[in-house]
């Protein structure tokens, strides 16, 4: 046995971590060592470079060096969060006992340690390591047959859903919900490792056993102590497997400890709008292209002030409705809260000062809690009244009357906390001192014991200072010595002689001082030292007790929190709509899309900030007279902008806030598609391609009569003929097939002919001005098709050194001259007059080359189809050439 052989050579100690270690072959094991986690061996290197911290050694393992490192336990938490974040798991192995318990267990050497917690990305709950707006979602996949079902659970809010899942729709919704750890049977693993990759979670397989339906239903009426799950709903058996594995993975990672979940709600996918990843992306919803959350729309509307609201911001965001009835709830909560300004500012007021609710009861759950989280909830609960006092008899809204009433009916756990807890306790249970006085007659007495013992102490100073001489004697306490007499050197003589030396009796020397101490001082530091003991060991009971009353209101207080954070949603929308200009949509079930003056709230906001206006656009998609409008328009005109500004205007509607135009009719879409040309795409890497025409084939495939498709230059990805063949294509399918209403950006002119053939497509263009050869954008959509593509005006304000861009100019007129006149570009090129910029003489054969160079380079380009950028480089090439 290869292992007994290795711990035979080994230390207890070794031993003892090498046997610890065997449990967690896929964690880095944080091995408790007083005031250090230790790692060693591979964990050792891997955390050091993880951490870009010192490699040392400890001690040799079978003739080898043992590789160690280590962390600090008081700052742990920030070490961890990297390694998390560095896709690592932690298990962290603690003490289970002090040196003197395991000596008098007869132990010879080595501490009792266990594995407390395995720390993974889906199961923080540190208010550092995570992010307070933000969800922190772990989810389970489970197929069973080919029936499948996601379940996802945020422990540091207890929420916890389900639903039935389809195996290709997962992708789309691990988008919507951007878990941080995704688990799934081992046995399936590999079919799904691709589509989890591409949103980014942390992929964590875990057994069959774990997805069993039956374990899984057992696991969920012990964990809420029924006998039945019936009273949540009925779970099919995928559902039932995924939410076993989480609570199977949560019993595994918390170490049996499991988090205060609420019951499962179970999740209709029909009843939200669809939106892939590439959509979400691309329309950066929630985090902008660079990856941050800044210039997301989530970052430019957030007005929300606590925690809980940003929260329901962004998944209201990240799943807005199809269910009129449900916007219109939402959208009358808002509309309430802009008509009672004055009502609205206090309420905002008052929500400023609700904490995390959610968190703290979450953290109380796991036992990771400390006062500050009971008194966290002091806090919230007792704002929920303020906020319940300040409604007064105000006519709610169905939303918020409904929330309004969860405010209330904490009166008893109030007034427990009220009368128990100080004003503003410490961070640490352990300290004590967050025990109000008056609240427990027996704590009293022990600290009025303790208090007092330090009084006497204090007097003490000044009888020994007398009955010495010595007037500088102070009296000092150290955690070694505890309560001492320290005077200075100059002393030692009179301290050390007697009759002085009777009563005081010498504990240390130091540089310039002698310690001492006396039996009467011994005596009362013992009473101080059993007084604090029994103070703070009261208030650890009192602290369970307390932390016991509210974890068995903790459905209320739940209930308490939601409410919270609808009223501090309500207000945020109605706040922005307020100070943005924005206007309330009118909901249909309808397929009509009529948005006047609408603007592109981030790119607005940006604009605001330079001090330049935003142009506002109309447009209108309803069936009669176009439900498809093809843009044309030079590049940089705004085009990409006119049409994501229409899909985050319909999908901020259909989350149930106000929308930044001055009139908004939707008819509810049902799901929401938006891609981009490869080339704006360059990023991702990937055969952009390729990426392009699979994501262009899911629309094709997907889109119902109900959906709202945004396709920006697609095609250009690939040759020119290629690409606008497909694009053709695409716009036809749309139009025939899937008969969805659409915005289709494109450069290829040759498309605007299309409106003549097929009754639902409309040309629409941006507005260009050209003054003096310069092109002027004006941001305006009209309808009509673009006349030209200024791509030689958009090089020129690109900076083009003149020369080149009267050269293009003349190059361009010539081609435009060409294809009037049916010519190929070839035998134009022969009329072409020579560059302006009157190139050197060249010898006969090399200037003939350049010539088919020349020829060549322009016969392969259509300008129509250039980027400014590609025009760049070909007038380059060119420049080059001459
Ligand atoms: P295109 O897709 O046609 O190349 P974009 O939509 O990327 O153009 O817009 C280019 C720039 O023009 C934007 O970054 C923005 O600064 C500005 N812009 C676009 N639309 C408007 C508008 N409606 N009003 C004001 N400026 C706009």
């Amino acid at each position: 046995d290869p292992v007994n052989q290795q711990t035979a050579a080994v230390t207890p100690m070794m031993a003892q971590y090498l046997e610890i270690k065997a449990q967690y072959p896929d964690a880095l094991l944080f091995y408790r060592m007083g005031d250090f986690y230790e790692m060693f061996f591979d964990d050792a290197v891997a955390a050091a470079e993880a951490l870009d911290i010192a490699l040392t050694k400890r001690g040799k393992h079978l003739g080898e060096d043992i590789p160690m490192c280590g962390v600090p336990v008081h700052s742990a938490e920030s070490y961890l969060l990297t390694l998390i974040r560095k896709g690592f798991r932690v298990a962290v192995g603690e003490q289970m006992e002090s040196p003197e318990e395991a000596k008098k267990r007869g132990s010879k050497s080595v501490v009792a340690r266990d594995v407390v917690r395995l720390v993974t990305p889906g199961t923080l709950t540190e208010e550092s390591l995570l992010d307070a707006r933000r969800h922190n979602y772990l989810c389970a996949y489970a197929l069973v047959r080919d029936a499948g079902a996601l379940a996802w659970v945020d422990i540091s809010t207890g929420a916890f859903h389900v639903m039935p899942l389809p195996p290709v729709r997962l992708g789309p919704e691990l988008a919507r919900l951007a878990p941080s750890e995704v688990l799934i049977s081992e046995a399936i693993e590999r079919d799904f490792a691709e589509t989890v990759s591409d949103i980014g979670p942390a992929l964590t397989p875990l057994s069959r056993a774990s997805f069993d339906s039956t374990n899984g239903e057992q696991r969920l009426t012990s964990l809420f102590s029924v006998s039945t799950l019936e009273a949540f709903g009925t779970f099919s058996r995928p559902e039932l497997a995924a939410m076993g594995a989480i609570v199977d993975y949560l019993e595994i990672t918390q170490r049996g400890k499991l988090p205060l979940l609420r019951p499962p709600v179970r999740e209709a996918e029909e009843r939200v709008m669809q939106i892939d990843a590439a959509t979400r992306r691309n329309l950066e919803l929630t985090h902008a292209l660079g990856g941050g959350r800044a210039g997301s729309l989530l970052a430019t509307i957030d007005r929300t002030v606590t925690p809980g609201g940003a929260r329901l911001l962004e998944r209201r965001l990240s799943s807005p409705s199809r269910v009129p009835h449900v916007i219109e709830n939402r959208l009358e909560a808002v509309d309430f809260a802009l008509e009672n300004t004055r009502l609205a500012s206090d309420l905002r007021e008052a929500l400023r000062k609700v904490p995390d609710l959610d968190r703290a009861l979450s953290r109380l759950s796991l036992d990771r809690g400390g006062p500050r989280d009971l008194a966290a909830i002091r806090n919230g609960l007792g704002q929920a009244e303020a906020i319940r006092d300040l409604l007064g008899t105000a006519e709610l809204p169905a939303l918020l009357a409904e929330a309004a009433r969860d405010f209330t009916g904490h009166d008893d756990l109030l007034a427990l906390l009220d009368a128990a807890l100080v004003a503003e306790p410490p961070l640490l249970a352990r300290d004590g001192g967050f025990i109000a006085p008056g609240y427990d007659p027996d704590l009293d007495a022990a600290r009025e014991l303790r208090d007092e013992g330090r009084g006497v102490i204090a007097k003490m100073q000044g009888q020994y200072a007398e009955q010495t001489g010595i007037s500088s004697m102070k009296i000092k306490h150290n955690n070694v010595l505890g309560y001492f007499i320290e005077v200075t050197a100059t002393h030692a003589e009179k301290m050390l002689s007697e009759p002085l030396s009777d009563t005081f009796r010498h504990r240390q020397t130091t540089a310039n001082q002698l310690r001492f101490t006396t039996p009467e001082l011994s005596e009362i530091e013992t009473r101080i030292h059993n007084a604090a003991g029994e103070a703070l060991e009261i208030e650890k009971r009192l602290y369970d007790n307390l932390k016991s009353a509210i974890l068995d209101a903790a459905d209320r207080i739940a209930a308490t929190a939601r409410a919270l954070s609808e009223f501090d949603l309500a207000t945020a929308l109605a706040e922005i709509s307020r100070t943005e200009n924005w206007t309330r949509p009118k909901i249909s079930a309808t397929r009509a899309l009529r948005i006047e003056g609408g603007r592109h709230p981030v790119v607005e906001a940006a604009l605001t900030r330079q001090g330049a206006p935003f142009i506002a656009n109309d447009c209108d998609l309803s069936d009669d007279p176009a439900r498809i409008w093809l843009l044309t328009g030079p590049n940089m005109a705004g085009k990409s902008t006119f049409l994501r500004q229409n899909a985050l205007i319909v999908l901020l509607a259909q989350m149930g806030s106000h929308v930044p135009a001055t009139e908004a009719e939707i008819g509810v879409v049902s799901q929401l598609f938006s891609r981009v040309g490869a080339s704006d795409d360059l990023a991702r890497g990937r055969s952009t391609f390729m990426v392009e025409m699979v994501e262009t084939a899911a629309i094709l495939n997907q889109a119902d009569a109900s959906a709202l498709v945004i396709l920006d230059e697609i095609g250009r990805g690939t040759a020119t003929y290629d690409g606008l063949s497909i694009a053709w294509a695409t716009l036809e399918h749309l139009h025939e097939v899937n008969h969805c209403r659409a915005l289709f950006a494109t450069h290829y002119h040759e498309m605007t002919a299309l409106a003549g053939k097929l009754q639902g497509v409309d040309n629409a263009t941006v507005a260009v001005r050209e003054h003096e050869g310069d092109v002027i954008f004006l941001h305006e959509v009209r309808h009509g098709a673009a006349d030209r593509s200024y791509g030689v005006q958009v090089a020129r304000l690109a900076g083009l050194p003149e020369a080149v861009v009267s050269r293009a100019r003349a190059i361009l007129d010539m081609l435009e001259q060409g294809d009037r006149e049916g010519g190929k570009a070839h035998t134009l090129i022969d009329d072409l007059p020579l560059f302006a910029a009157a190139p050197p003489p060249q010898p006969k054969a090399a200037a003939l080359a350049h010539l088919t160079e020349v020829t060549k380079l322009l016969e392969d380009t259509n300008p129509d189809d250039l980027s400014p950028r590609e025009a760049l480089e070909i007038l380059y090439k060119l420049k080059e050439a001459s």
